[in-house]
């Protein structure tokens, strides 16, 4: 099956040495293209600043966005504000290694564009609050109400069994 391109490549083979700028726009389409489950919708800009020398080049990443999260609390939808700076360094060799760890990435010396898709891709995940709750007012309280009793329901259920062995103890 062929893979499919994305659409945040950058072709860097024709640029001059010196600095060159990107935008790139976030929708609903990065989502699809990258099977996230856990946005429901993104809206934003990435600008990336490209710094061409003689031997590697270096990528400055901008991320301003929102993306459309799922409130821990209540489960419905909220805005997430996305504020994301980071470096990608790329050189040129022969051998290819992809260190997890580490921003550079090595391309082979007949490259003529990089796909920087999987980079936003990370950068926007780590870049999720971890906590994803509306402020306390904006919660719907009406599924808060739900959510309240269904919870009690199992706690009545599972503390049952718990209080009547109790009970059998004490008597
Ligand atoms: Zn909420």
């Amino acid at each position: 099956m062929r893979k499919l391109k994305s659409k945040y490549i950058i072709p860097f083979s024709g640029l001059s040495v010196g600095l060159h700028n990107f935008d790139f726009e976030l929708n609903k389409t990065f989502i699809e293209f990258n099977n996230i489950e856990d946005i429901l919708d993104i809206s934003g800009k990435i600008d990336v600043e490209l710094e061409k020398t003689s031997t590697f080049l270096k990528l400055n990443f901008t991320i301003n966005a929102k993306a459309e999260v799922t409130c821990d609390r209540c489960t419905e939808p909220l805005w997430s504000n996305i504020e994301a700076k980071d470096l990608m360094i790329v050189k040129f060799g022969s051998e290819i290694t992809e260190d997890e760890d580490s921003d550079m990435v090595i391309l082979p010396h007949n490259a003529n564009e990089i796909d920087v898709n999987h980079f936003i891709y990370e950068l926007i995940s780590l870049s999720l609050p971890s906590k994803r709750v509306h402020k306390e007012s904006d919660c719907n309280s009406e599924v808060l109400e739900k959510l309240n009793t269904l919870t009690k329901r199992n706690e009545e259920k599972t503390i049952d069994p718990r209080w009547s062995a109790l009970k059998n103890l004490e008597n």
